[in-house]
């Protein structure tokens, strides 16, 4: 296929890990004229939102509700628990739990740091010897990402609440599920997360501009103990609103809520479980492609993974190399001749530095199939064939038989 040949005479598929694929009913909820804010039809909407977005969430706490993006959420989450001064451990796999980190840091927040790079998960012994050493508990809370969308690594939730509880140590523990929510198994309540962020563009499959923060009793009470906190950013009246306007703290998100509710109905009409167990299935098809297109006699020069560990990897997002500058010839060549848009790399190497042209990303959250899957590898396929960017051979037949076979 030429250049010059138009790809966009068919859907284009944006592959990127967020914001992801809206789904046609949530398109179509949202095609309407503003509904009245008062009362009527969006009051009761809203209400039914919550119960929903708590069983996604796997918490029967609260939730606040915020018109904004993640970032957003994740100044929420800090502006409701912390005051300056206080301190918080920070174990890092990627760019989000840098970036959540340096955020803190703006707000005053001391910030401890324990940076395990770009591929690799938390090494749980580390933050346990930390914690251990905090016999005054200064750190009142530990914020870790579950997915960090950069790496695609996956963190252990379960595991890093069972060494603060041997640790007897009472800080709170807070959860970015930005990029897992509705993608991989995340159960607040089950695995004592205190305070959990999220956002609606991902596995949530609306448009960006709507987050959340899900929070516990013991983060409620921390709440109460600071000494002031933002009007705005409050979560005590969106969670417990006594009138609709509490919600937002304004004008809502008319738009938004008729889209989430329709996104939340193909959830919970899917099933959770099943919902899981879809973004497992194709995960799978993505890694045996993956790793078929590595097979080749020199590896240096192909495509490989991010995280070697398949139990590591985020069933939503998978961050993948090649030799500088292909991964970005390749993203260029999938979107101008085939109507296809892979993410770029993040946090893996500076925006300035050739380096970057060797990263890139998939997305496989939110309102995605087999079929898509297939597309989205097929043209992969594809454009490592016109590129001629040296590639293993029978990497679809390898995501066929993830697709197809026994769990
Ligand atoms: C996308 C993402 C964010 C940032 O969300 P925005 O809506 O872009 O502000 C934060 N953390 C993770 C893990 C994400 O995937």
């Amino acid at each position: 296929m030429s250049a010059t040949s138009n790809p966009s005479g068919g859907r284009p598929y944006l592959a990127i890990p967020g914001p992801s694929v809206i789904p046609d009913p949530v398109l179509q909820a949202m095609h309407r004229p503003s509904p009245n804010i008062y009362a009527g039809e969006l009051l009761t909407l809203t209400d039914s939102l919550v119960p929903d977005l708590k069983a996604l969430a796997g918490t029967s706490h609260f939730v606040a509700i915020y018109i904004a993006n993640g970032h957003g959420a994740w100044e929420a989450a800090l502006m409701n628990t912390l005051k300056p001064g206080d301190r918080v451990l920070v174990p890092a796999s990627g760019r989000f739990a840098i970036s959540w980190s340096e955020m803190a840091k703006a707000l005053g927040i001391e910030v401890e740091l324990i940076d395990f790079g770009t591929a690799s998960a938390w090494d749980l012994t580390l933050v346990a010897e930390r914690l251990a050493a905090d016999e005054a508990h200064e750190i009142k809370a530990v914020l870790g990402v579950h997915v960090d969308t950069s790496s695609s690594i996956r963190n252990d939730f379960p595991a890093l609440r069972a060494v603060m509880d041997a640790a007897g140590h009472p800080a709170l523990l807070m959860a970015d599920c930005i990029a897992s929510l509705g993608c991989d198994r995340f159960e607040m309540d089950a695995w004592g997360v205190d305070v959990m962020v999220a956002a609606c563009q991902k596995g949530l499959m609306t448009p960006a501009g709507v987050s959340f923060v899900f929070f516990n009793d013991r983060a409620a009470a921390a709440r109460a103990r600071l000494p002031r906190i933002s009007l705005y950013w409050d979560w005590s009246p969106r969670a417990n609103p006594q009138e609709f306007y509490q919600y937002f703290g304004g004008t809502a998100p008319t738009h938004h809520l008729y889209g989430l509710r329709a996104a939340l109905d193909l959830i919970h009409g899917e099933g959770l479980q099943q919902v899981w167990d879809r973004h497992a299935r194709l995960a799978r098809a993505v890694w045996a492609a993956c790793e078929a297109w590595g097979q080749i006699e020199t590896p240096e020069q192909g495509l490989r993974m991010n995280v070697s560990d398949p139990g590591l990897r985020s069933h939503a997002v998978t961050a993948l190399h090649l030799p500088t500058p292909r991964a970005s010839d390749l993203r260029q060549w999938l979107e101008q001749n085939l109507g296809l848009t892979l993410g770029i790399g993040l946090g893996l190497a500076p925006p300035d530095s050739p380096e970057w042209h060797g990263h890139f990303r998939l997305g496989h959250m939110g309102h995605v199939n087999g079929q898509m899957i297939m597309g989205l590898l097929g043209g992969i396929e594809t454009g490592l064939q016109a590129l001629e960017i040296p590639h293993g051979s029978g990497a679809l037949s390898a995501a066929a038989q993830a697709l197809a076979g026994e769990q």
